[in-house]
């Protein structure tokens, strides 16, 4: 006897105590069964980027709105950066803070970053002994003034007491200098003044530091063709790099930014770099950074405004209505890639013995208008767009999320 039975097209899924106990077809005995047939039955989805700013900035986003989205996008499980949440995740306390606002708020399963900046060295056994993910360090300014940029001492050191933990560094990475320019107000004087080279410079650095101290590198949102051509020519001769590039680097282009304002303002800028298409083999998965702030922060000079989008609900519609993107590889993109990447293990695959996480599928497809958004304010630059399929139901361990539902994950240690 089944908890619940998930109907399928080929295939059933049984689920019994929130785990996957049978995938084969025409199962029976069940208390509950939901009816997919017609609809894709895919793995949830795990974004391993994304900053819901609670505790300290929950009026940018909160782990209620944020993980609702998520949700709603297909997603049943997420990793929160260390900022801008308040104060940002750069000892053991302020992760003890996070983890029970999560534990009160979160719809889906979360795990949580650390910080590496300068100053906190001497904290990161604590976070690890927590269960962080790993650590994130900026190698340019945050926009947050209590996490500083790394110098090459900081990230050089962390990276290797990293090693020593088994955990990676995830970089932001821009050359500090070649970014802090200030150009002029407009969204063309913002993307002139964080020029390409500013990332290849910031990843190359990354690269020979990891491949000095043994430390995992993961490059967040890399924004050019070239820049994930650094990552894949390292990793193949056997460096442990991965990289990510985001929604609005494959989907946005300089024109789209320019139309839309501040809400497509980001960190490296959106390019519209089409041969990133090109290199998508090449790279791990697809996050949404997603990064909101309050209405105000986006208001006025787009040189002046927040620099963040708010994209979390849309990442797999996106990608699923991409005809060069099969099923599985979005799979991967958006769920095994970071599962196997931070070693979360249950997640990312339909089989016996993993979390049932499941998101059902219309492949009918609809036009994204505002009121579809779940999470705080709605900023999304999606809207309007044409989604070649919809999220209609998201299952967390076989139940529909809800808040307080999630868990802490932390990484299987090697
Ligand atoms: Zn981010």
């Amino acid at each position: 006897m089944f908890d619940l039975i998930v109907r399928g097209d080929e295939r059933d899924i049984g689920v019994t105590d929130g785990l996957i106990a049978a995938v084969e077809p025409e199962l029976a005995g069940a208390r509950e069964e939901i009816d997919a047939r017609g609809l894709l039955v895919l793995p949830g989805g795990l974004d391993p980027h994304v900053h819901f700013n609670e505790p300290g900035r929950t009026h940018w986003e909160g782990l209620a709105t944020g993980s609702a989205a998520l949700a709603a996008g297909g997603f049943t499980a997420f990793f929160d950066m260390p900022l801008n949440s308040s104060p940002p995740v750069l000892d053991g306390a302020a992760f003890d803070a996070k983890l029970e606002a999560a534990r009160a708020a979160s719809c889906v399963d979360y795990g949580l970053w650390g910080g590496l900046v300068p100053g906190n060295l001497d904290r990161l056994e604590e976070l690890a002994e927590r269960g962080v993910i790993g650590f994130k360090a900026f190698m340019s300014n945050s926009g947050i003034d209590e996490f500083a940029h790394v110098d090459d001492v900081t990230l050089y050191e962390g990276m290797a007491i990293a090693a020593r933990l088994g955990l990676p560094v995830a970089v932001h990475a821009e050359n500090d200098a070649l970014t802090a320019r200030a150009l002029g107000p407009t969204a063309r004087d913002w993307l002139a003044s964080r020029p390409v080279v500013a990332e290849l410079e910031a990843i190359s650095r990354a690269i020979v530091f990891a491949e000095a101290t043994g430390c995992a590198l993961h490059v967040v949102h890399v924004s050019s063709a070239h820049g994930v051509a650094l990552v894949a020519d390292v990793r193949a001769r056997g460096v442990d790099v991965t990289c990510e590039t985001c929604p609005h680097y494959l989907f946005l282009t300089p024109e789209d930014v320019e139309a839309l304002g501040a809400i497509a303002k980001c960190a490296p800028p959106v390019r519209g770099d089409e041969d990133l298409w090109g290199v998508l083999g090449d790279i791990d998965f697809v996050t949404s950074d997603h990064s909101p702030s309050s209405p105000e922060l986006k208001e006025g000079e787009f040189g002046a405004a927040w620099g963040g989008i708010a994209g979390a609900q849309s990442t797999l519609e996106l990608l699923l209505g991409v005809p060069a993107i099969s099923l599985e590889r979005a799979v991967q993109l958006t769920s095994t890639g970071a599962a196997q990447r931070f070693r979360i293990a249950g997640k990312g695959r339909i089989e016996i013995g993993a979390d049932a996480d499941l998101a059902l599928i219309d492949p009918t497809p609809y036009t994204l208008v505002r009121t579809d958004l779940r999470d705080r304010h709605k900023l999304s630059p999606y809207v309007g767009r044409r989604m070649a399929m919809r999220v209609v139901r998201t299952l967390l361990r076989g139940r529909d999320p809800a808040p307080g539902a999630g868990r802490l994950l932390t990484p299987t240690m090697p």
